[in-house]
């Protein structure tokens, strides 16, 4: 904006015309200043009405004659004073006196007397090129003002601390509040009631519209939907100041941030505009609308190739968070909005679920559990090529063939069974007692129980003969990944499904997936991890990737050998869509117990369902509403996420069993966790676990450092806390 640069107009009231009078006289003919004398008091107020001067200069250095105060008072009362310069000539013994008297009277400065023409000269260059240029600026600003009131625009200017400085009279109708409610506030925290949240609805639906935006290289918020626009400009502006000069480029670009910072890289001021259109506008439209005035042309390109993105329909769960933190970053003070900086980092650069190694993995036990468990091919490939040698699939022999019905199992293995549903059930009497075979015992005690043979439409004789193929595809030879291992995990499953809760989430077809997925979970395990196959360039590995080679390989193992033979296929008279949703579940279930996404699972088991679930609880005075409750458990969603946690944590139940089991299941991890080792080492393959060497292990402190890494939060969250 131009600012006039008419002749400077001044008014000098003296009582007599004597050397300092002149000297000023003289001083204003030499810098082309107009003046005008007034050496009568009563005639001053009618004469600077009448001219408006720029400045005023008052001879204060006689208040007996000229009481230069209650005039100065006078000239203050009147409106068009407001920008006017007005100096008080003191004498020179006055001149160590308190300047407050002059300052309350309204005076700008205080000269001390000096007739000198230099003098005089020097203080009217120093007021010209100060106070009152700045006058002219502030003149110029109320115009804009006047501009900015007039606007259909909700415009609102914040401090950088976000108390609310202006907002013109659309911002005033948009938020339903009166700009004295608002200013030296912060908006976030006013009460707003419906009928006061025009705004905030129509930012939400800008932001649920919001399209992808380059928010790190981007110098505006440009956000729209069908029904509105809203325009989020933040900017700066440079405060004199005797260190930093003025900037010429206010719009410089930020460091990192999505905020601009003047060339003194200090925020003053956040302007917003909200615009609410009912049209179908252009967002290059807007953007430039908005920045018709930016100084530098890679700028501009900037701002085209930002609404180009704009235009683009990319609506991924993660733009729209990155979106909503940005449009909360703008109502933020410095800290909140810089520590959304650091969210907005970590959301675009980070593992989302994969706690990061700290001092407390400097652990080596469980340094090795999270490496060996956590970490496939994917992540850590060796150049190794070994094969494992390929195993036939199980049939099963006539000698390992249960003949019994549920009814009539031998005495030994009734009473060993006899207990399934407690906690406390022991799974290893039941494994003697079957000769290592409670996997079909156990599984046709526990899917008779849940009614799965009326759910599947299949004979009991068909469920028995699929539990004995399936538990004759477990390595018997494992110390620890055998059926044993798949019965207890069965168990758990049951156990979990008879809980109140989990009864209410859950519908038959969940609890047909998870029994039938609990069984066939580490189907062919050949007691190596998935690292150590993927590292040795095994068949699986080749076949699934590196990718949850395990994992994959227990499912798809599991429908090949269902489907091979009617007479054990237990799905062979379930209806197609069924099926498929049957056969979903069993896959999502059996791939949860990959390890790589065991924190993923917990995280967001925790936000989808502990949480919102703990809200409800809390929210209701005499106890949730079981509606609301019904609704947000049975989810599909939701489902999926409980049967996913359901069966990691029957699969790492065993430290959660009574003491002389779990000991018995850490000493058979132990075990094969020592063979791989030893294989390793045989193989000049990488070694997984170094600390799981037989001859240094320290069983029970690694069973610790399992427990505290991988079981405590689990159970935690499924027991309902979320922490
Ligand atoms: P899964 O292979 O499906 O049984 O997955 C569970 C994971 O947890 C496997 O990698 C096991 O080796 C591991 N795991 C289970 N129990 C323990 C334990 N007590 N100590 C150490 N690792 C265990
Ligand atoms: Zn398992």
């Amino acid at each position: 904006m131009r600012f006039h640069a008419d002749q400077l107009q001044v008014l000098l009231v003296f009582v007599r015309d004597d050397s300092q009078c002149k000297g000023f006289r003289k001083a204003c003919e030499k810098a082309g200043f107009k003046y005008t004398l007034a050496l009568e008091v009563q005639a001053v107020l009618t004469c600077f009405l009448a001219a408006n001067h720029d400045i005023i200069i008052i001879d204060h250095r006689n208040p007996q004659q000229l009481d230069a105060l209650t005039l100065c008072r006078s000239i203050r009362a009147t409106k068009v004073s407001e920008n006017t310069v007005i100096v008080g000539v003191v004498c020179r013994r006055d001149g160590e006196e308190s300047v407050m008297s002059l300052i309350s009277a309204g005076f700008t400065r205080r000269y001390v007397e000096n007739p000198s023409l230099l003098a005089c000269y020097a203080e009217l260059l120093q007021l010209e090129f100060g106070e009152v240029r700045s006058q002219l600026k502030l003149r110029a600003c109320k115009s804009v003002f006047t501009a900015l009131d007039k606007s259909q625009d909700a415009i609102k200017i914040t401090s950088e601390d976000n108390y609310i400085q202006y907002v013109n009279p659309a911002f005033e109708t948009t938020v339903g509040f009166e700009s004295g409610e608002l200013l030296g506030k912060e908006l976030a925290k006013m009460p707003l009631n419906e009928k006061k949240a025009d705004l905030f609805s129509t930012k939400n639906a800008c932001m649920k519209m919001a399209k992808v935006m380059g928010a790190w290289q981007r110098t505006s918020e440009v956000l729209f939907s069908k029904q509105a626009v809203c325009v989020e400009a933040r900017c700066s502006f440079t405060m004199r100041s005797s260190k930093a000069p003025v900037s010429t480029e206010p719009w410089s670009a930020g460091r990192g941030n999505n905020a601009l910072f003047s060339t003194c890289r200090k925020i003053r001021h956040y302007v917003s505009i909200i615009r609410v259109n009912s049209g179908n506008s252009k967002a290059e439209k807007i953007t430039e609308s908005v920045h018709s005035d930016t100084p530098t042309v890679a700028s501009q390109r900037r701002h085209s190739s930002v609404a180009r993105i704009h235009s683009m329909t990319i609506e991924a769960p993660i733009t729209k968070v990155i979106n909503i933190i940005n449009a909360a970053q703008e109502n933020s003070s410095m800290p909140v909005s810089e520590a959304l900086d650091r969210v907005l980092e970590i959301l675009r650069t980070s593992e989302l679920y994969s706690p990061q190694f700290g001092a407390k993995e400097e652990d080596p036990h469980t340094k090795d559990l999270i490496g060996g468990l956590m970490y496939d091919g994917f992540r850590r490939l060796s150049g190794n090529e070994y094969t494992l040698s390929t195993k036939n699939l199980h049939q099963i022999s006539g000698s390992l063939l249960v003949s019994e019905s549920l009814h009539n199992v031998p005495r030994r293995i009734a009473e060993a069974m006899e207990n399934d549903d407690d906690w406390d059930f022991n799974i290893f009497e039941l494994e003697t007692a079957t000769q290592k075979r409670p996997l079909t015992f156990l599984g046709l005690k526990i899917f008779t129980r849940f009614g799965i043979c009326e759910f599947l439409k299949c004979s009991e004789t068909t469920l028995r003969l699929w539990l004995q193929i399936m538990e004759a595809n477990y390595h018997s030879s494992n110390p620890y990944h055998n059926s044993t291992h798949a019965a207890d995990v069965l168990h758990a499953t049951a156990y979990f499904l008879c809980q109140e809760r989990i009864k209410q989430a859950l519908d038959s077809v969940d609890e047909a997936a998870a029994l039938i997925a609990a069984t066939v979970h580490d189907l062919d395990h050949p007691g190596r991890t998935n690292l150590f196959l993927c590292n040795a360039g095994s068949a699986l590995a080749v076949l699934y990737n590196d990718c949850a080679v395990l994992e994959s390989h227990h499912a798809a193992l599991a429908f090949q050998l269902t489907a091979r033979e009617d007479r054990s296929n237990i799905f062979k008279n379930v209806e197609r869509s069924d099926y498929r949703t049957l056969r979903q579940a069993i896959i999502d279930m059996v791939l949860a117990t990959e390890m790589t996404r065991h924190f993923e699972h917990i995280n967001k088991f925790v936000n989808s369902v502990v949480k919102p679930l703990a809200e409800l609880e809390e929210s209701e005075g005499s106890g949730p509403n079981p509606r609301d409750v019904d609704t947000m458990l049975r989810s599909p969603e939701n489902r999926t996420l409980i049967k996913r946690m359901m069966i990691k944590c029957a699969d790492v139940s065993n430290p959660c069993r009574p003491l002389e089991q779990c000991i018995e299941w850490a000493a058979r991890i132990s075990e094969e966790y020592f063979s791989q080792t030893e294989e390793e080492k045989k193989l000049d393959l990488p070694v997984a676990m170094p600390a799981f060497d037989r001859n240094t292990c320290s069983i029970p402190k690694s069973q610790i450092s399992f427990i505290d890494y991988f079981v405590t939060d689990m159970y935690h969250a499924w027991d309902g806390k979320d922490s």
